[in-house]
């Protein structure tokens, strides 16, 4: 009580709750082959929910990492300081396994398990996620280089988070960055000028630019540069093996819209030593091992921005009154949090079974390759792009409140674009998903035998797949096929997505979904699922009322 009014009708502190109290992440962790982790995805979902994990994700980004070029006698140090929570966030990520666990341990559902626990993790703090990602996809990368692999990968892979500018081999565990975008080229990394000229001892001599190198305190890079082959990936580290500073000099920091709490740096090489890692020329086949590995947390990261903001607006709608009703019993709204619940589900069940294809093809498995082919860059395209709109809504349903920092909103709100833009920017992926059905006509195979699965359950799931299987068909006039690419990603997923969620989701979420989204009795922006759709039982599964 203070002394001039009783503080009342706002919703308590969302704290001491689960990430991994999500029925859609539950049940595919059990369908797709990951029973085996649930365990450990409950421990860490307990963990980010918890006030001290919550703290650190809000300490790590209000004070944001801070360059340090020289030290106080002008030497050159190229140092990066973080505040305490970030290294925290970090080493309870590392520690989990979400950087590397597969790679250590291959055994069904790992990858499935480990995307488990970053979608769980990330809702806490996303911005750390990003060399955790990139650490992840850096092993299959550097398999292209035994030599390289056998002695790295076991340290990429420990659960020690050895923070540090040190010798890489000398430490207990390594972080990894990716360092491919320049100024006058991203997604057009074939435009990169960084040369690299043979040393004589099997190294290289890197001298140029990068534009983007995010986590610039990691301890060894994936580079691309120039040879007399062609563009080729390398393996930089930050301190070379007799402890010396490898010349790897940061300019500055990027002042970013979001992603706070990580530190991107623009950086040049000094004659910087690396070493090749796969064939000479073939840079871009080499890191695109690493690319598809991340492009999976994007999908699988926005996935966790939609619950993330879900779950706060439910909690706002549950315990705020407005015109006589709590906000989550006046009709307009339960339409708005039915359809977020709706997008975060689709995205969620979508996430999960692109990594349990990756298990799978991982394992051999030629069709799961070709479904994940396609369906990860349209995925890449489609979720990626929904996560800000989706964070906008969310963030609207605390009203005033969910403008202001505290809320923990606007870091989400923040965040989202940043998954639609790296790893490919909306138009590289629908490009991309065009390369894939031109080049690899297996994976359209796949994507419809994955849909066909779901056959006859749904009219409006049926009548899609009819009118995209028209629509792909208009790809066979090039002139065409560029101004329809955004539109035939979209549409991929959202048939997946549906085919997914009549399988394996409740009835009303997916009619939902179908009546919405594929039977077009939809607006342009959430709250307008059609009347007569069943909004309760949607309600009351994002709400954990019918929660296992
Ligand atoms: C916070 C942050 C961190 C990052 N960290 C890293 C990092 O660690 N390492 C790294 O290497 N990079 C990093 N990046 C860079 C990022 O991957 C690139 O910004 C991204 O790939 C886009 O490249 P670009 O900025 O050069 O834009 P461009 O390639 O110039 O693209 C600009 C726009 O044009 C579109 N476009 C491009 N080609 C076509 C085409 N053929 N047809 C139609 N449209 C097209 C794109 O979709 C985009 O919308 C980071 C970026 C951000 C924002």
């Amino acid at each position: 009580m203070s002394a001039t009014h009783e503080v009342f009708n706002q919703a308590p502190p969302l704290t001491g709750f689960s990430t991994a109290d999500d029925p859609a992440l539950l049940e595919a962790l059990h369908r797709e082959g990951g029973a085996w982790g649930e365990a450990e995805v409950r421990a860490l979902g307990a963990r980010a929910g918890s006030q001290e994990v919550q703290d650190w994700a809000r300490m790590a980004e209000a004070v944001p990492p801070v360059l340090r070029t020289h030290d106080r006698y002008g030497h050159r140090v190229d140092e990066v300081e973080f505040h305490p929570a970030w290294h925290r966030l970090m080493a309870a990520a590392v520690e989990s396994g979400q950087h590397a666990a597969p790679w250590a341990e291959a055994r069904p559902g790992a990858h499935l398990v480990r995307a488990a626990k970053f979608y769980v993790w990330a809702q806490a703090e996303p911005g750390h996620g990003c060399p955790v990602s990139m650490t992840y996809a850096a092993v299959p990368a550097l398999r292209a280089q035994p030599d390289l692999a056998a002695v790295y990968e076991p340290l990429l892979a420990s659960r020690t988070y050895d923070y540090g500018l040190r010798p890489p081999l000398g430490k207990r565990g390594l972080i990894a960055g990716m360092s491919m975008t320049e100024k006058q080229g991203g997604s057009d990394v074939r435009a990169n000028t960084t040369t690299a000229v043979p040393a004589g001892d099997g190294s290289y001599v890197i001298t140029g630019h990068k534009w983007f190198t995010s986590a610039p305190m990691s301890d060894v890079f994936l580079v691309l540069a120039q040879t007399r082959e062609g563009l080729t990936c390398f393996l930089m580290p930050r301190v070379l093996p007799d402890g010396t500073r490898n010349a790897m000099r940061l300019q500055r920091l990027k002042d970013k819209l979001g992603n706070r709490s990580n530190a991107s740096a623009e950086i040049e090489y000094e004659q910087a030593v690396a070493w090749p890692v796969g064939e000479p020329g073939r840079g871009v086949r080499t890191i695109v091992e690493m690319v598809n590995m991340t492009r999976l947390d994007c999908v699988v990261g926005s996935a966790a921005g939609m619950r993330a903001g879900l779950r706060q607006a439910l909690h706002h709608a549950a315990h705020r009154r407005a015109f006589g009703a709590e906000l989550v019993d006046q009709p307009l709204m339960r339409n708005v949090l039915a359809d977020l619940a709706v997008e975060s589900e689709a995205a969620t069940v979508l996430a999960m079974r692109l990594a349990a294809a990756l298990d799978r093809s991982e394992a051999g498995d030629a069709g799961e390759a070709a479904l994940r082919r396609l369906a990860l860059a349209a995925g890449k395209y489609w979720v990626c792009k929904r996560g800000s709109a989706h964070a906008a809504e969310a963030l609207e349903c605390l009203g005033g409140n969910g403008y202001v920092e505290e809320s923990g909103m606007p870091r989400l709100y923040r965040e989202a674009p940043l998954l639609s833009i790296w790893e490919g920017s909306g138009n590289v992926a629908a490009l991309d998903v065009l390369r894939a059905l031109e080049r690899e006509p297996a994976a359209l195979d796949a994507y419809f035998t994955e849909v066909g699965l779901a056959a006859g359950a749904d009219r409006r799931l049926d009548a899609a797949t009819g009118r995209l299987r028209e629509l792909l068909g208009t790809l066979r006039d090039p002139a065409r096929a560029q101004l329809t690419a955004r539109r035939v990603a979209e549409q991929l997923t959202l048939v997946l997505q549906g085919s997914l969620l009549v399988r394996h989701s409740t009835p009303a979420v997916a009619d939902a979904f179908c009546a919405s989204r594929l039977g077009g009795d939809w607006g342009n922006a959430f709250g307008t699922l059609p009347p007569g759709t069943d909004l309760g039982p949607v309600l009351d599964r994002a709400l954990l009322k019918d929660a296992r």
